[in-house]
């Protein structure tokens, strides 16, 4: 959950430091008045050695990391672009607005992408799919990895939520081909609004780079005005004041990951000794951010009593059962290329998510939480489903 919740000194003397130092906002040039501050640059070099990526590439929002990352692919018209039906509207937004068709597959117990249903989705026209560590909890990375591969198709981790997490020891965000994170307020480490892109292949990385700049190929050789191009692009650049905090918010990013790990652990115990209770599937080999515990109850009604109860001891559920509808593929008839792909009948293509979804309750997990709070939630939830 709680990069904010954790927001304090070390940003704001960083954020000092450019302000001691010339005040330059902007990542690029100014270079006789930043004393060698480049606190973007700075953040993606640190990113990198973080998650060990080869290229890192800062961006304005998770949902511009999307958007950045698909640009890199030259998709066209008619490609396709395989999401999962759990997961947030942007996922499915910078999709459309490459102007590729998006389609979405079902979810199983893991509440990411199935690899069954994934298979059955792709067709000869498939380009890419976006799988999404939704809340998490890393998605069932090799056998996503090997259809990918048998079928020559990009994998896109939707890593929004998984930042800090890993699968068989390598960090989510750089399994695939492209990763892409969000820092915006909700997120594991934020910095206000802000993303992150990592690319396994420098041909992908300095062609979303130059996008990303409207089209600037930051040739070294040539001032900035004169820049070389090869394609017209967009702006979704970072400032300065977000790498600022997003450098002292990276430091954090393991405590975060322990502490929300440990208090998870903490509310697992207790929940534990309620019988038959059945917990969200977490993968072989996965190392989850715990960004929230998720377990499964027999109806959308019992799910709602849940959420009740918490809500008489001061704790809320995070997206199920409450705001399901922002982040289940079924319900968004708002989104018309989404509909078309689904014969205009996405609540029945999806149902096997739906089923799924409308049953789940989540807990989210915070780095700060009271002594003796795991207890309360054992009680709010027991008096509802024993
Ligand atoms: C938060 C989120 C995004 C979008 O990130 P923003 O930084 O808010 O634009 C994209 N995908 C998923 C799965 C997310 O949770």
């Amino acid at each position: 959950m709680p990069g904010y919740e954790l927001i304090g000194k070390e940003e704001l003397d960083e954020i000092k430091e450019i302000f001691n130092n010339g005040g330059i906002l902007f990542r690029h040039g100014f270079d006789n008045l930043r004393s060698n501050i480049y606190k973007v640059k700075e953040f993606e070099k640190k990113f990198s050695q973080e998650i060990s990526s080869n290229h890192c590439l800062a961006v304005t929002s998770g949902t511009a990391a999307l958007r950045v990352a698909l640009s890199a692919l030259e998709l066209q018209p008619d490609d396709e672009v395989i999401t999962q039906a759990f997961t947030f509207v942007a996922t499915v937004e910078a999709i459309i607005e490459s102007r590729a068709r998006p389609v979405c597959a079902n979810i199983d117990s893991t509440l990411n992408l199935c690899p069954q249903d994934f298979r059955k989705r792709i067709t000869n026209k498939t380009k890419a799919v976006i799988v999404v560590h939704m809340l998490g909890v890393p998605a069932r990375l090799d056998e996503i990895k090997s259809i990918c591969d048998e079928h020559n198709i990009t994998l896109i981790e939707d890593t929004a939520w998984g930042c800090g997490g890993s699968f068989q020891n390598i960090k989510l965000g750089t399994y695939g081909d492209i990763g892409t994170f969000s820092f915006d307020f909700a997120k594991t480490i934020t910095t206000g609004e802000g993303g992150m892109i990592s690319f396994k292949d420098e041909v992908l990385y300095k062609k979303a780079a130059a996008w990303h700049d409207h089209g600037h190929e930051n040739n070294p050789k040539v001032p900035r005005w004169e820049d070389t191009r090869s394609s017209s692009g967009f702006n979704y650049r970072m400032m300065e004041l977000q790498g600022a905090v997003g450098l002292a918010q990276l430091n954090k990013l393991s405590f975060v990951v322990d502490a929300q790990r440990k208090n998870r652990d903490l509310i697992v115990n207790e929940l534990k000794k309620i019988k038959n209770i059945v917990f969200r599937e977490i993968p072989k080999d996965s190392f989850d951010t715990a960004d929230a515990l998720v377990f499964f109850v027999d109806s959308n009604s019992v799910a709602k009593k849940c959420r009740d109860s918490l809500l008489k001891i001061g704790i809320s559920t995070k997206i199920l059962p409450e705001a399901y509808t922002w982040h289940f593929a079924g319900t968004w008839n708002h989104m018309k290329e989404l509909s078309d792909s689904h014969n205009n009948d996405l609540i029945n293509d999806l149902r096997k998510s739906h089923e799924i979804l409308s049953r789940s309750v989540a807990i989210p997990i915070n780095v700060k939480m009271d002594a003796g709070m795991e207890k309360e939630i054992f009680k709010a939830i027991s008096n509802v489903i024993i």
